[in-house]
Protein backbone atom coordinates (compact mmCIF):
# COMPACT_ATOMS: atom_id res chain seq x y z
CA UNK A 1 0.00 0.00 0.00
CA UNK A 2 2.78 2.37 0.93
CA UNK A 3 4.10 1.73 -2.47
CA UNK A 4 1.59 2.39 -4.29
CA UNK A 5 0.78 5.49 -2.38
CA UNK A 6 4.79 5.98 -3.22
CA UNK A 7 3.81 5.66 -6.77
CA UNK A 8 0.79 7.84 -7.06
CA UNK A 9 2.62 10.77 -5.99
CA UNK A 10 5.75 9.94 -8.11
CA UNK A 11 3.32 9.90 -11.30
CA UNK A 12 1.59 13.13 -9.90
CA UNK A 13 5.12 15.28 -10.42
CA UNK A 14 4.96 16.96 -13.65
CA UNK A 15 7.18 19.73 -15.35
CA UNK A 16 7.74 20.90 -18.52
CA UNK A 17 11.02 20.00 -19.26
CA UNK A 18 13.30 17.32 -17.55
CA UNK A 19 17.30 18.32 -18.21
CA UNK A 20 19.65 15.77 -17.30
CA UNK A 21 23.05 16.80 -16.12
CA UNK A 22 24.34 19.91 -14.25
CA UNK A 23 27.26 20.63 -16.24
CA UNK A 24 27.72 24.11 -18.70
CA UNK A 25 24.81 22.52 -20.65
CA UNK A 26 22.25 21.63 -18.15
CA UNK A 27 23.12 24.64 -16.06
CA UNK A 28 22.67 26.62 -18.89
CA UNK A 29 19.53 25.40 -20.19
CA UNK A 30 18.14 25.11 -16.75
CA UNK A 31 18.86 28.71 -15.62
CA UNK A 32 17.85 30.39 -18.84
CA UNK A 33 13.68 28.36 -18.91
CA UNK A 34 13.80 29.52 -15.22
CA UNK A 35 14.62 32.97 -15.97
CA UNK A 36 11.99 32.53 -19.06
CA UNK A 37 9.38 31.40 -16.29
CA UNK A 38 9.69 27.75 -17.60
CA UNK A 39 9.13 25.33 -15.09
CA UNK A 40 12.46 22.58 -15.02
CA UNK A 41 13.85 20.02 -13.09
CA UNK A 42 17.20 18.98 -12.83
CA UNK A 43 18.51 15.45 -12.09
CA UNK A 44 22.57 15.06 -11.26
CA UNK A 45 24.30 11.55 -11.08
CA UNK A 46 27.10 13.15 -8.77
CA UNK A 47 27.13 15.60 -5.57
CA UNK A 48 26.72 19.32 -5.76
CA UNK A 49 30.88 19.37 -4.47
CA UNK A 50 31.76 16.91 -7.29
CA UNK A 51 30.14 19.05 -9.96
CA UNK A 52 31.35 22.05 -9.13
CA UNK A 53 34.53 21.65 -8.69
CA UNK A 54 35.15 19.63 -12.43
CA UNK A 55 38.01 21.88 -14.06
CA UNK A 56 38.51 22.36 -17.70
CA UNK A 57 37.69 24.89 -19.87
CA UNK A 58 39.22 28.94 -18.95
CA UNK A 59 37.29 31.19 -21.89
CA UNK A 60 33.97 31.87 -22.02
CA UNK A 61 34.07 33.32 -25.79
CA UNK A 62 32.71 36.65 -27.35
CA UNK A 63 30.13 35.19 -28.59
CA UNK A 64 29.12 33.36 -25.59
CA UNK A 65 29.22 36.68 -23.22
CA UNK A 66 27.41 38.52 -25.65
CA UNK A 67 24.34 35.82 -25.77
CA UNK A 68 24.40 35.98 -21.64
CA UNK A 69 24.28 39.83 -21.87
CA UNK A 70 21.14 39.30 -24.69
CA UNK A 71 19.30 37.47 -21.61
CA UNK A 72 20.11 40.30 -19.20
CA UNK A 73 22.80 37.72 -17.01
CA UNK A 74 26.20 38.73 -17.59
CA UNK A 75 26.73 39.88 -14.00
CA UNK A 76 24.88 36.94 -12.10
CA UNK A 77 26.71 33.78 -14.56
CA UNK A 78 29.63 35.18 -15.09
CA UNK A 79 32.55 35.40 -13.06
CA UNK A 80 36.21 36.14 -13.70
CA UNK A 81 37.92 38.80 -15.98
CA UNK A 82 37.36 40.23 -19.32
CA UNK A 83 39.78 38.69 -21.55
CA UNK A 84 41.92 41.46 -23.98
CA UNK A 85 41.56 38.97 -26.76
CA UNK A 86 45.44 38.20 -26.96
CA UNK A 87 47.24 34.95 -27.74
CA UNK A 88 50.75 34.71 -27.85
CA UNK A 89 52.01 31.86 -30.32
CA UNK A 90 55.38 31.02 -29.74
CA UNK A 91 56.72 29.24 -32.69
CA UNK A 92 60.93 27.86 -31.61
CA UNK A 93 60.89 30.07 -28.72
CA UNK A 94 60.03 33.05 -30.90
CA UNK A 95 56.58 35.05 -29.59
CA UNK A 96 53.91 36.21 -32.00
CA UNK A 97 50.98 38.01 -30.45
CA UNK A 98 47.29 37.46 -32.30
CA UNK A 99 44.49 39.50 -31.09
CA UNK A 100 41.12 37.88 -31.63
CA UNK A 101 39.52 42.08 -30.69
CA UNK A 102 36.69 42.34 -33.04
CA UNK A 103 37.15 45.87 -32.42
CA UNK A 104 33.46 46.59 -31.46
CA UNK A 105 32.04 47.98 -28.40
CA UNK A 106 30.42 44.99 -27.29
CA UNK A 107 31.80 43.29 -24.06
CA UNK A 108 34.66 40.50 -24.80
CA UNK A 109 35.40 37.41 -23.92
CA UNK A 110 35.60 36.19 -20.21
CA UNK A 111 38.66 34.36 -18.21
CA UNK A 112 36.06 32.56 -16.57
CA UNK A 113 37.06 28.71 -15.78
CA UNK A 114 34.20 26.18 -16.01
CA UNK A 115 33.87 25.16 -12.44
CA UNK A 116 33.31 29.15 -11.67
CA UNK A 117 30.90 29.31 -14.43
CA UNK A 118 28.72 25.98 -13.53
CA UNK A 119 28.88 27.52 -9.57
CA UNK A 120 27.23 30.98 -10.73
CA UNK A 121 24.81 29.24 -12.92
CA UNK A 122 23.80 26.94 -10.50
CA UNK A 123 23.45 29.74 -7.59
CA UNK A 124 21.69 32.43 -10.34
CA UNK A 125 19.04 28.93 -10.69
CA UNK A 126 18.46 28.39 -6.93
CA UNK A 127 17.93 31.71 -6.19
CA UNK A 128 15.57 31.77 -9.40
CA UNK A 129 13.59 29.04 -7.13
CA UNK A 130 15.07 26.35 -9.54
CA UNK A 131 14.49 22.63 -8.84
CA UNK A 132 17.55 21.08 -8.80
CA UNK A 133 18.22 17.37 -7.56
CA UNK A 134 21.75 15.82 -6.60
CA UNK A 135 23.05 12.74 -6.42
CA UNK A 136 20.13 11.02 -8.77
CA UNK A 137 21.25 7.51 -9.28
CA UNK A 138 19.60 5.34 -12.31
CA UNK A 139 18.37 7.74 -14.28
CA UNK A 140 15.96 6.17 -17.05
CA UNK A 141 13.81 8.00 -19.97
CA UNK A 142 10.59 6.62 -21.25
CA UNK A 143 8.21 7.27 -23.84
CA UNK A 144 10.29 9.98 -25.84
CA UNK A 145 8.06 9.64 -29.01
CA UNK A 146 5.05 10.31 -27.05
CA UNK A 147 3.51 13.14 -25.97
CA UNK A 148 4.43 13.06 -22.60
CA UNK A 149 7.74 11.68 -21.73
CA UNK A 150 8.77 10.14 -18.83
CA UNK A 151 11.97 10.07 -16.45
CA UNK A 152 12.50 7.65 -13.57
CA UNK A 153 15.13 7.86 -11.02
CA UNK A 154 16.42 7.17 -7.73
CA UNK A 155 17.11 9.65 -4.88
CA UNK A 156 20.24 9.42 -2.92
CA UNK A 157 18.34 7.00 -0.15
CA UNK A 158 16.97 4.77 -3.47
CA UNK A 159 13.34 6.26 -3.23
CA UNK A 160 12.20 5.50 -6.53
CA UNK A 161 10.76 8.93 -8.65
CA UNK A 162 9.36 9.21 -11.29
CA UNK A 163 8.82 13.01 -13.34
CA UNK A 164 6.30 13.48 -16.30
CA UNK A 165 7.46 16.50 -18.60
CA UNK A 166 6.68 18.15 -22.32
CA UNK A 167 10.54 18.14 -23.19
CA UNK A 168 13.69 15.78 -22.07
CA UNK A 169 17.46 17.99 -22.47
CA UNK A 170 19.88 15.23 -22.35
CA UNK A 171 23.25 17.45 -20.81
CA UNK A 172 24.98 14.78 -19.74
CA UNK A 173 27.82 14.32 -21.52
CA UNK A 174 29.47 11.92 -23.70
CA UNK A 175 29.11 9.19 -21.18
CA UNK A 176 25.42 9.62 -20.12
CA UNK A 177 22.13 8.09 -20.46
CA UNK A 178 20.05 10.44 -22.67
CA UNK A 179 21.73 9.58 -26.26
CA UNK A 180 22.54 5.89 -25.21
CA UNK A 181 18.78 5.26 -24.68
CA UNK A 182 18.15 6.89 -27.89
CA UNK A 183 17.59 3.29 -30.47
CA UNK A 184 20.55 1.95 -32.37
CA UNK A 185 20.19 3.28 -36.13
CA UNK A 186 18.15 6.58 -35.26
CA UNK A 187 21.29 8.80 -35.40
CA UNK A 188 24.18 8.97 -37.28
CA UNK A 189 27.65 9.14 -35.26
CA UNK A 190 30.72 10.68 -37.09
CA UNK A 191 33.77 10.03 -35.36
CA UNK A 192 37.54 10.85 -35.69
CA UNK A 193 40.70 9.86 -33.62
CA UNK A 194 43.26 12.45 -34.39
CA UNK A 195 46.20 10.16 -32.71
CA UNK A 196 47.63 12.73 -30.78
CA UNK A 197 47.57 12.69 -26.92
CA UNK A 198 47.95 15.91 -24.41
CA UNK A 199 48.97 15.23 -21.06
CA UNK A 200 47.42 17.50 -19.14
CA UNK A 201 48.50 19.36 -15.95
CA UNK A 202 46.68 21.47 -13.32
CA UNK A 203 49.28 23.33 -11.08
CA UNK A 204 49.43 26.16 -8.39
CA UNK A 205 51.88 28.05 -10.72
CA UNK A 206 51.44 31.56 -11.88
CA UNK A 207 49.28 32.14 -15.02
CA UNK A 208 50.73 33.65 -18.68
CA UNK A 209 50.49 36.82 -19.64
CA UNK A 210 48.45 35.44 -22.33
CA UNK A 211 47.17 32.24 -23.60
CA UNK A 212 50.28 30.43 -25.10
CA UNK A 213 50.48 28.08 -27.73
CA UNK A 214 54.17 26.93 -28.07
CA UNK A 215 55.70 24.48 -31.10
CA UNK A 216 58.59 23.03 -31.20
CA UNK A 217 60.50 20.23 -32.57
CA UNK A 218 59.91 18.46 -29.47
CA UNK A 219 56.13 19.00 -29.82
CA UNK A 220 53.43 20.94 -28.79
CA UNK A 221 53.22 22.41 -25.42
CA UNK A 222 50.52 25.37 -24.22
CA UNK A 223 49.84 27.30 -21.07
CA UNK A 224 46.84 28.58 -20.19
CA UNK A 225 45.24 30.85 -16.98
CA UNK A 226 42.95 29.40 -15.14
CA UNK A 227 43.32 31.69 -12.20
CA UNK A 228 45.31 34.36 -10.27
CA UNK A 229 47.38 31.80 -9.18
CA UNK A 230 46.69 28.85 -11.22
CA UNK A 231 47.39 27.38 -14.43
CA UNK A 232 46.48 24.60 -17.06
CA UNK A 233 49.43 22.91 -19.14
CA UNK A 234 49.31 20.73 -22.33
CA UNK A 235 52.00 18.69 -23.50
CA UNK A 236 51.61 16.38 -26.87
CA UNK A 237 52.90 12.65 -25.98
CA UNK A 238 52.00 9.48 -27.40
CA UNK A 239 48.03 8.75 -27.03
CA UNK A 240 48.36 5.60 -25.19
CA UNK A 241 50.95 7.06 -22.73
CA UNK A 242 51.09 6.41 -19.11
CA UNK A 243 50.76 9.47 -16.91
CA UNK A 244 53.39 7.79 -14.53
CA UNK A 245 56.04 8.28 -17.05
CA UNK A 246 55.70 12.28 -16.43
CA UNK A 247 57.06 13.03 -13.10
CA UNK A 248 56.64 16.32 -11.63
CA UNK A 249 60.60 17.30 -13.06
CA UNK A 250 60.05 15.54 -16.50
CA UNK A 251 56.86 17.75 -16.84
CA UNK A 252 58.73 21.37 -15.76
CA UNK A 253 61.61 20.31 -17.94
CA UNK A 254 59.26 19.36 -21.34
CA UNK A 255 57.38 22.56 -20.74
CA UNK A 256 60.34 25.04 -20.28
CA UNK A 257 62.26 23.34 -23.35
CA UNK A 258 58.57 23.55 -25.49
CA UNK A 259 57.60 26.83 -24.56
CA UNK A 260 61.29 27.98 -24.92
CA UNK A 261 61.60 29.42 -21.47
CA UNK A 262 63.79 27.95 -19.23
CA UNK A 263 62.67 30.32 -16.06
CA UNK A 264 59.19 29.11 -15.96
CA UNK A 265 58.20 29.25 -12.54
CA UNK A 266 56.68 25.60 -11.61
CA UNK A 267 54.18 24.53 -8.77
CA UNK A 268 52.63 21.88 -6.89
CA UNK A 269 50.77 19.83 -9.51
CA UNK A 270 46.92 19.49 -8.60
CA UNK A 271 46.36 17.30 -11.07
CA UNK A 272 47.13 15.54 -14.48
CA UNK A 273 45.63 13.50 -16.78
CA UNK A 274 46.09 12.00 -20.64
CA UNK A 275 43.65 11.97 -22.81
CA UNK A 276 43.04 11.16 -26.63
CA UNK A 277 42.31 13.82 -29.17
CA UNK A 278 38.89 12.89 -30.69
CA UNK A 279 36.00 14.78 -32.57
CA UNK A 280 32.58 13.49 -32.57
CA UNK A 281 29.09 14.22 -33.56
CA UNK A 282 25.87 12.61 -33.51
CA UNK A 283 23.20 13.59 -36.16
CA UNK A 284 20.51 14.96 -35.38
CA UNK A 285 20.58 16.17 -31.99
CA UNK A 286 16.83 15.53 -31.12
CA UNK A 287 15.24 12.06 -31.19
CA UNK A 288 11.52 13.04 -30.38
CA UNK A 289 11.18 14.74 -27.75
CA UNK A 290 14.50 13.98 -26.14
CA UNK A 291 16.82 16.79 -27.25
CA UNK A 292 20.69 16.58 -27.00
CA UNK A 293 23.02 19.36 -25.88
CA UNK A 294 26.13 19.70 -25.67
CA UNK A 295 28.45 17.37 -24.99
CA UNK A 296 26.55 14.27 -25.04
CA UNK A 297 26.16 15.24 -29.16
CA UNK A 298 29.10 16.84 -29.73
CA UNK A 299 33.02 16.36 -28.65
CA UNK A 300 35.52 18.97 -29.75
CA UNK A 301 39.19 18.45 -29.20
CA UNK A 302 40.24 20.96 -26.78
CA UNK A 303 42.11 23.24 -29.22
CA UNK A 304 40.55 26.56 -29.89
CA UNK A 305 38.38 25.97 -27.09
CA UNK A 306 35.43 25.48 -28.23
CA UNK A 307 33.38 22.48 -26.24
CA UNK A 308 32.20 24.13 -23.77
CA UNK A 309 30.87 27.84 -25.91
CA UNK A 310 29.11 25.15 -28.44
CA UNK A 311 27.27 23.70 -25.32
CA UNK A 312 26.37 27.12 -24.25
CA UNK A 313 25.21 27.81 -27.48
CA UNK A 314 22.95 24.63 -27.56
CA UNK A 315 22.26 25.47 -24.61
CA UNK A 316 20.33 28.94 -26.20
CA UNK A 317 18.96 27.82 -28.84
CA UNK A 318 17.03 25.31 -26.93
CA UNK A 319 15.70 27.01 -24.22
CA UNK A 320 15.08 30.08 -26.79
CA UNK A 321 12.68 26.96 -29.00
CA UNK A 322 10.87 25.70 -25.64
CA UNK A 323 10.03 29.26 -24.76
CA UNK A 324 8.31 29.42 -28.36
CA UNK A 325 6.57 26.29 -27.75
CA UNK A 326 5.01 27.14 -24.92
CA UNK A 327 3.64 30.15 -26.41
CA UNK A 328 2.64 27.98 -29.19
CA UNK A 329 5.20 28.18 -31.83
CA UNK A 330 7.05 24.70 -32.34
CA UNK A 331 9.26 26.29 -35.50
CA UNK A 332 12.62 26.84 -33.54
CA UNK A 333 12.29 23.29 -32.19
CA UNK A 334 12.19 21.89 -35.67
CA UNK A 335 14.96 23.53 -36.61
CA UNK A 336 17.19 23.03 -33.37
CA UNK A 337 19.11 20.56 -34.74
CA UNK A 338 19.97 21.67 -38.01
CA UNK A 339 20.96 24.89 -36.60
CA UNK A 340 22.78 23.23 -34.00
CA UNK A 341 24.99 21.29 -36.21
CA UNK A 342 25.24 23.84 -38.82
CA UNK A 343 27.94 25.95 -35.74
CA UNK A 344 29.07 22.53 -34.52
CA UNK A 345 30.78 21.30 -37.74
CA UNK A 346 31.72 24.93 -38.72
CA UNK A 347 33.56 25.08 -35.12
CA UNK A 348 35.01 21.29 -35.53
CA UNK A 349 36.31 22.40 -38.87
CA UNK A 350 38.47 24.91 -36.86
CA UNK A 351 39.38 23.39 -34.27
CA UNK A 352 40.89 20.68 -36.54
CA UNK A 353 42.39 23.21 -38.37
CA UNK A 354 44.55 24.29 -35.37
CA UNK A 355 45.23 21.26 -34.20
CA UNK A 356 46.98 19.93 -37.34
CA UNK A 357 48.38 23.08 -37.99
CA UNK A 358 49.91 23.25 -34.19
CA UNK A 359 51.17 19.91 -34.18
CA UNK A 360 52.39 19.24 -37.50
CA UNK A 361 54.58 22.52 -36.87
CA UNK A 362 56.75 21.13 -34.54
CA UNK A 363 57.09 17.04 -35.31
CA UNK A 364 55.45 16.17 -38.36
CA UNK A 365 57.70 14.81 -41.47
CA UNK A 366 58.81 17.61 -43.02
CA UNK A 367 56.28 17.99 -45.86
CA UNK A 368 53.43 18.04 -43.66
CA UNK A 369 55.79 20.77 -41.16
CA UNK A 370 56.68 23.45 -44.16
CA UNK A 371 52.97 23.23 -44.99
CA UNK A 372 51.77 23.79 -41.53
CA UNK A 373 54.41 26.16 -40.36
CA UNK A 374 53.41 27.92 -43.87
CA UNK A 375 50.06 28.66 -42.34
CA UNK A 376 51.26 29.93 -39.14
CA UNK A 377 53.46 32.40 -41.56
CA UNK A 378 50.13 33.28 -43.44
CA UNK A 379 48.49 34.05 -39.70
CA UNK A 380 50.97 35.99 -38.87
CA UNK A 381 51.55 38.58 -41.68
CA UNK A 382 48.26 38.37 -43.50
CA UNK A 383 45.86 40.86 -42.10
CA UNK A 384 42.90 39.25 -43.97
CA UNK A 385 44.31 36.02 -42.59
CA UNK A 386 44.27 36.82 -38.79
CA UNK A 387 40.81 38.40 -38.77
CA UNK A 388 39.18 35.74 -40.43
CA UNK A 389 40.73 33.59 -37.14
CA UNK A 390 39.67 36.22 -35.02
CA UNK A 391 36.50 35.94 -36.01
CA UNK A 392 36.49 31.99 -35.22
CA UNK A 393 38.18 32.44 -31.79
CA UNK A 394 35.66 35.14 -30.72
CA UNK A 395 32.94 32.63 -32.32
CA UNK A 396 31.36 35.98 -33.87
CA UNK A 397 31.65 34.21 -37.55
CA UNK A 398 28.12 34.72 -39.09
CA UNK A 399 28.98 31.08 -40.76
CA UNK A 400 26.55 28.60 -38.37
CA UNK A 401 23.82 31.96 -37.60
CA UNK A 402 23.33 33.05 -41.18
CA UNK A 403 23.19 29.52 -42.43
CA UNK A 404 20.86 28.95 -40.33
CA UNK A 405 18.38 31.33 -41.60
CA UNK A 406 18.62 29.28 -45.07
CA UNK A 407 17.55 26.28 -42.95
CA UNK A 408 13.86 25.26 -44.14
CA UNK A 409 11.51 25.10 -41.05
CA UNK A 410 11.77 20.93 -41.02
CA UNK A 411 8.11 20.95 -39.53
CA UNK A 412 7.90 17.16 -38.55
CA UNK A 413 6.06 15.86 -36.23
CA UNK A 414 7.78 16.40 -32.81
CA UNK A 415 7.51 12.29 -33.06
CA UNK A 416 10.36 12.03 -35.58
CA UNK A 417 13.23 13.45 -37.59
C1 LIG B 1 40.92 18.54 -20.40
C2 LIG B 1 39.81 19.29 -21.08
C3 LIG B 1 40.00 20.62 -21.42
C4 LIG B 1 38.98 21.34 -22.04
N1 LIG B 1 39.20 22.65 -22.37
C5 LIG B 1 38.21 23.35 -22.95
C6 LIG B 1 38.41 24.72 -23.29
O1 LIG B 1 39.48 25.29 -23.10
N2 LIG B 1 37.36 25.41 -23.83
C7 LIG B 1 36.13 24.83 -24.05
O2 LIG B 1 35.21 25.52 -24.52
N3 LIG B 1 35.93 23.52 -23.75
C8 LIG B 1 36.92 22.78 -23.21
N4 LIG B 1 36.72 21.46 -22.90
C9 LIG B 1 35.41 20.86 -23.20
C10 LIG B 1 34.37 21.19 -22.12
O3 LIG B 1 34.88 20.87 -20.85
C11 LIG B 1 33.11 20.40 -22.41
O4 LIG B 1 32.72 20.64 -23.74
C12 LIG B 1 31.97 20.78 -21.45
O5 LIG B 1 32.23 20.25 -20.16
C13 LIG B 1 30.64 20.24 -21.95
O6 LIG B 1 29.64 20.51 -21.01
P1 LIG B 1 28.37 19.54 -20.86
O7 LIG B 1 27.53 20.17 -19.80
O8 LIG B 1 27.81 19.28 -22.19
O9 LIG B 1 28.96 18.15 -20.36
P2 LIG B 1 29.68 17.78 -19.00
O10 LIG B 1 30.55 18.89 -18.53
O11 LIG B 1 30.32 16.44 -19.23
O12 LIG B 1 28.51 17.64 -17.93
C14 LIG B 1 27.63 16.51 -17.96
C15 LIG B 1 26.98 16.36 -16.58
O13 LIG B 1 26.03 15.29 -16.65
C16 LIG B 1 26.19 14.46 -15.50
N5 LIG B 1 25.72 13.10 -15.83
C17 LIG B 1 26.34 12.17 -16.60
N6 LIG B 1 25.61 11.04 -16.68
C18 LIG B 1 24.49 11.29 -15.96
C19 LIG B 1 23.33 10.51 -15.66
N7 LIG B 1 23.20 9.25 -16.12
N8 LIG B 1 22.37 11.03 -14.88
C20 LIG B 1 22.48 12.31 -14.41
N9 LIG B 1 23.56 13.10 -14.65
C21 LIG B 1 24.55 12.59 -15.43
C22 LIG B 1 27.68 14.53 -15.21
O14 LIG B 1 27.97 14.17 -13.86
C23 LIG B 1 27.97 16.00 -15.50
O15 LIG B 1 27.77 16.80 -14.37
C24 LIG B 1 37.73 20.70 -22.31
C25 LIG B 1 37.54 19.36 -21.96
C26 LIG B 1 38.57 18.66 -21.36
C27 LIG B 1 38.35 17.22 -21.02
Amino acid sequence: MAEETGQLQDSAESTTVVVIGAGPAGMAVATLLRHSGIDCVVLERRSRDHVAQRQRAGIVETRAVRMFDSWGLTDRVLGGVPYDGILEFRVDGRSRLVSDSDGSDGPPARLCPQQVLVQKLTTTYLEDGGDLRFEAADVSLHDLTGDRPTVRYRTADGTPRTITCDFVAGCDGDRGVSRTTVPDGALTTYAFDHGIGWLTVLADAPPPAHPLLAVSREGFAAHFPRGPRSSRYYLQCPPDDDPDAWPDTRVWDALRTRLGDPGLVSGPITDREIFRLRSLVHDPMRYGRLFLVGDAAHIVSPMGGKGMNLALYDADLFARAVRDSVQGDDTALHTYSARCLRRVWNDQEFSHWLTRTLHDAGDAEPFLRNLARARLDRLFTSPAAASAFAELMTGLDPTGDAMAREVPGNLSALGGD
